[in-house]
């Protein structure tokens, strides 16, 4: 049985374009409309042909939805939300993929209407690209969602929206909207932070050239311009809406960076190689539980 008849999916870049995708391939069965606030995202969306109808209104793609996901940038969650609000089918289930999640929650619970379902997630699933081009039908495929229903919604609503992305691939877990925006902000948010910061340095270096930063980049600088490369409206919105938890995240990184600052100034080795044989230790972990490729020099082909 299939949880969902009728998808609507409003915003058709990388998440959005993917989520349509999988629907196509893993539940060809189910409607999918789609809505985007960009002219040309919607014409490259019916070339793209992922969603059976990409409509003009936000209010047009949700009309007859019984699961409709926001998959806009965090901070464009609310004007959506207004757009949609009058034209929401009752009994539907509304959710989306924000990479902030208690932020979005309020915002989508005070401007939707009480005959709706809430249930906000986030695919913890991406790549540095975006727009409808960027998105493939596999993006979701053993990657987490996380799943954070408010207090008081039915268990028959949460495992509907449960089995949707069990189908297309994700493991689910459950979570409080607070932890989310904790967690995600030390696994995301901030290596992202960092990633910015480190590429933006190297970049306003006045005594080592452009050319050899961009030349010698294989020593680990052109791991994080990947990282930095990642869509700028979307990473402005996250660090908007996360603040807290981010900063909370960055005073942790900075007493503890003073304290690797301190170690090399001393010629404290021992501490430099207890941290090193430790996070050594969690990148193993990472590719055990297959959230990364152990290949060696990060995954890239050498032919
Ligand atoms: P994206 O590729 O930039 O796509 C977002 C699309 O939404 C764009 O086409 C954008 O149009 C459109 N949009 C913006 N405001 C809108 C509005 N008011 N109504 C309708 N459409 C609107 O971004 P994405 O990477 O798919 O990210 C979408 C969401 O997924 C974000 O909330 C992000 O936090 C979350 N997420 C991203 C990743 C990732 O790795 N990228 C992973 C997990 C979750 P314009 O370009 O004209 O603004």
């Amino acid at each position: 049985m299939l949880p969902f008849s009728r998808v609507a999916i409003i915003g058709l870049g990388l998440i959005g374009s993917s989520l349509a995708r999988a629907i196509r391939q893993d539940m060809p069965t189910v409607a999918v409309t789609g809505h985007d606030a960009d002219p040309g995202v919607r014409a490259r969306a019916r070339e793209l042909d992922f969603a059976h109808d990409i409509t003009d209104t936000a209010g047009a793609a949700v009309i007859d939805a019984d699961l409709v996901i926001l998959c806009v940038p965090v901070g464009a969650m609310k004007a959506v939300a207004e757009d949609i609000a009058d034209s929401l089918a009752p009994g539907a289930v509304v959710s989306d993929v924000g990479s902030v999640k208690t932020r979005v929650a309020n915002d989508l619970a005070a401007l939707l209407p009480d005959s709706v379902t809430i249930i906000p997630a986030h695919p913890v699933a991406g790549t540095e690209h975006s727009g409808p081009d960027a998105g493939f039908a596999t993006l979701f495929n053993n990657r987490w969602c996380i799943i954070t229903p408010p207090e008081g919604t039915p268990a028959s609503e949460v495992e509907r929206l449960k089995i949707f992305w069990t189908r297309i691939g994700a493991n689910v877990e459950l979570m409080d909207p607070k932890h989310h925006d904790l967690v995600l902000a030390v696994t995301s948010h901030l290596p992202h932070l960092i990633a910015y910061t480190i590429v933006g340095t190297a970049s306003d270096l006045e005594n080592v050239t452009q050319s050899e930063v961009i030349k010698y980049s294989a020593g680990g600088f052109r791991d994080f311009t990947r990282i930095a490369a990642s869509d700028p409206t979307m990473w402005r919105d996250v660090f908007l809406n996360n603040r807290e938890a981010v900063l909370e995240m960055l005073q942790r990184f900075s007493e503890d960076i003073t304290a690797l600052q301190r170690a090399i100034r001393w010629g404290d080795g021992d501490t430099l190689f207890d941290l090193f044989t430790r996070t050594r230790a969690i990148r193993r972990s990472i590719i055990e539980q297959g959230q990364d490729d152990a290949r060696p020099d990060f995954g890239r082909s050498h032919e």
